[in-house]
């Protein structure tokens, strides 16, 4: 299981961009690291600490028309996105060998005219393969086919490792195939829920329409039927939590007892799994509900299924307007942005996607040196110094634990930057005049890739973010930490700055990732990242109770129009923000023993600490995106990772000098790193 940092990409929402009007995004400055324009000084801190660090950018950085969400996040995430276009138009106007992949993947997809000449000529082929399935038996070859092609329907199939055995590679079949984000969208009530979902029928309609398929809204009725009866049968995401739930290693032949309508044998060879015994089937009553929704439903309807599918994975090579129609639900409606972002500003991100470590290699060469490496091994060096004291001095943790936790600590293994082998892209064939068969292509050299790991040793240099990204991640079972060259800037870090800023900050996030794996679900992996419970059962119950009060707190917090946050859901990135911003906290403590305090813009460094950890989190959100974040994203909303987190800390307190029983300092507060 991979656990990034920051908010999960959603399928098809605008990523982030500045439009062209937009002023100068407020960002730190090389000289100092604290945004004081910022501040708004009329918000005492003990009041409501995100405002009183973020109010002042909240107000001057309003969200531009092509988002449905800006934070200080975003603004690095556009300027990482103008680097990646200088070195995308040099790539297609002068390709070297090193660049021509990207070159290409670029011309083609910024071929708009091109693309609309085609219009739906290049999926045909597909389309037509849907069309003349003449029977039952013949859907598993073809949902195997659509599976290689990248498209999402009825199920996933990958490959992950065992969670019993660390060291094993296997194969994975998994709930799926819904369009809304999360199972709780086709069964939730009042008038909302059920807005968004005559939304969702009605763009299918124009789909449907767009593509020519005669009686459109039919069609689309029956497709959220099929999706329905899928929800019906999935886990929600905060069922998934728990690892133990999403574990089923069975014999290959359980799938033919649990779906036996569906023809796996020929899937399993189409598909191009290498031969394997047992996989683990993650939802086996998922698969019960795919049986009987493929035994009652006509086959032209599950027809109309995959064909709704195919056009709403392709939209984004297809002609304008698919486009427009992907974006009008999944940006406009479910994310509140207003306008679709400019071609290019897409097609940095879909280059990425596609050829994200082809464009990385260029990207590092001169986004990220080795001093930048160094500064990030030595932060991360004095979290884990910290957290190794931290554990130690837990009153409620027994020590055969502390010695177990301790040695979980010490294996965790960090990557920074970039990979030091990087990946060979070289049999996948990118066409400088063909968007979508590039992207098809991409997607099953991808999936051939994923799939061809099974029964392989793991590969642990292995990275499942691109260099660019600015995010970071933990992975239970390689139990390392990541933190790719993207993230590794201002905001964040910057060499230059005092440590305060940069323990509040970076150093915040390296203590997030360390703290994954030791909150709800990472706790339950060993050292070795096996599935082992190494937990004593009077610390087991101990740390259950102060994760309930973790629950509870952020369960109360309201995001917009009376959606809560779910407690449950958020539980282990709560734990994370909480643990991670005390260990940095620690970090910084013995970074400025023995030293002469010194206050810089007036503030001390435990202020600047916690204020640059504010900061970093400034972000103005689209009431849309903040209900959708709530119901489908295990990370809190913005003001709720900074406000839940200081509440929590009698550092804080003692910093801005609150008074007991004041908003940022409650008298009842949880803790459970
Ligand atoms: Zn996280």
């Amino acid at each position: 299981m991979l656990r990034p940092s920051l908010l999960l990409a959603l399928i098809g929402l605008a990523a982030p961009a500045l439009a062209q009007t937009a002023p100068a995004p407020m960002l730190p400055s090389a000289a100092d690291g604290l945004m004081v324009q910022a501040l708004d000084p009329t918000v005492p801190p003990c009041q409501d600490f995100y405002l009183h660090a973020c109010n002042g950018w909240l107000k001057a950085n309003p969200i531009p028309s092509d988002q449905s969400r800006w934070g200080v996040t975003d603004v690095l995430i556009d300027q990482n996105r103008q680097k990646l276009r200088a070195i995308l138009e040099k790539a297609a106007a002068a390709p070297t060998p090193e660049t021509r992949r990207i070159g290409d993947y670029w011309t083609a997809c910024l071929d708009e005219a091109g693309i609309e000449a085609k219009g739906l000529a290049p999926l045909q082929p597909e389309l037509d393969r849907i069309d003349a399935l003449t029977d039952k038996a013949g859907l598993a070859t073809l949902v195997a086919h659509l599976h290689v092609i990248g498209t999402d329907v009825l199920f996933v199939f990958d490959s992950d490792q065992d969670f019993r055995d660390a060291t094993q590679i296997i194969a994975e079949a998994d709930q799926g195939g819904l369009g809304l984000p999360e199972r709780k969208y086709y069964f939730d009530t009042g008038k909302d829920a059920d807005d968004t979902r005559a939304a969702y029928v009605a763009h299918l309609s124009r789909l449907f329409a767009l593509a020519g398929t005669p009686e459109p809204d039919a069609a689309a009725s029956a497709v959220m039927a099929i999706e329905t009866r899928l929800a019906k049968a999935s886990l929600t995401d905060v069922q998934r939590r728990d690892p133990a739930a999403i574990y089923h290693k069975l014999p290959v032949g359980e799938l033919d007892k649990l779906t036996p309508v569906f023809a796996w044998a020929a899937y399993l060879h189409e598909v191009g799994v290498p031969p394997v015994d047992a996989l683990n089937i993650a939802v086996p009553g998922f698969f019960e509900g795919l049986q009987a929704t493929l035994a009652d439903t006509p086959l032209d309807t599950i027809k109309l299924y995959l064909r709704v599918h195919l056009l709403q994975h392709a939209a984004d090579m297809l002609p304008r307007r698919f486009v427009e129609e992907d974006f009008d639900f999944y940006g406009k409606t479910l994310a509140g942005a207003k306008e679709l972002k400019p071609r290019w500003k897409r097609c940095v991100s879909f280059t990425d996607a596609a050829l994200g470590e082809d464009l990385g290699k260029i990207y590092v060469q001169d986004a990220f040196g080795p001093d930048a490496k160094a500064s990030i091994s030595a932060l991360v060096k004095h979290l884990r110094e910290a957290y190794a004291a931290d554990i130690k001095s837990l009153p409620w943790m027994g020590k055969e634990t502390q010695a177990k936790a301790e040695i979980k600590l010490q294996a965790m293994v960090e990557k920074i930057g970039y990979p030091e082998k990087w990946r060979d892209y070289s049999k996948l064939e990118i066409k400088p005049d063909d968007a979508l068969g590039n992207l098809l292509r991409a997607d099953a050299f991808e999936g051939a890739r994923q799939l061809a790991k099974i029964g392989k040793p793991v590969d642990k240099g292995e990275w499942e973010m691109t260099p660019p990204t600015v995010n970071a991640y933990y992975d239970d079972q390689k139990n390392d930490i990541n933190f790719p060259a993207g993230i590794l800037q201002p905001p964040f870090f910057d060499a230059h700055w005092d440590d305060a800023i940069n323990y509040g900050s970076i150093g915040a996030t390296i203590g997030h990732e360390m703290t994954h794996g030791f909150d709800d679900q990472g706790r339950q992996f060993d050292a070795q990242g096996n599935l082992k419970n190494w937990w004593s059962k009077e610390d087991t119950k101990q740390f259950k109770a102060r994760a309930s009060c973790i629950v509870a707190e952020y369960g109360g917090f309201t995001v917009a129009d009376h959606v809560k946050l779910d407690g449950s859901l958020t539980l282990g990135e709560n734990t994370a923000d909480n643990g991670g911003t005390r260990l940095a906290y620690l970090a910084l403590q013995q970074a400025l023993a023995g030293k002469p305090v010194t206050e810089i813009d007036g503030y001390t460094p435990e202020q600047r600490f916690f204020l640059a950890y504010a900061q970093s989190w400034c972000e103005n959100q689209t009431p849309q995106a903040a209900k959708l974040q709530a119901k489908s994203d295990p990370h809190s909303t913005a003001a709720f990772r900074v406000n839940g987190v200081v509440a929590n800390m009698p550092e804080f307190s003692k910093a801005f000098q609150c008074a007991a029983g004041a908003p940022m300092a409650p008298k009842k507060s949880c803790r459970v790193w």
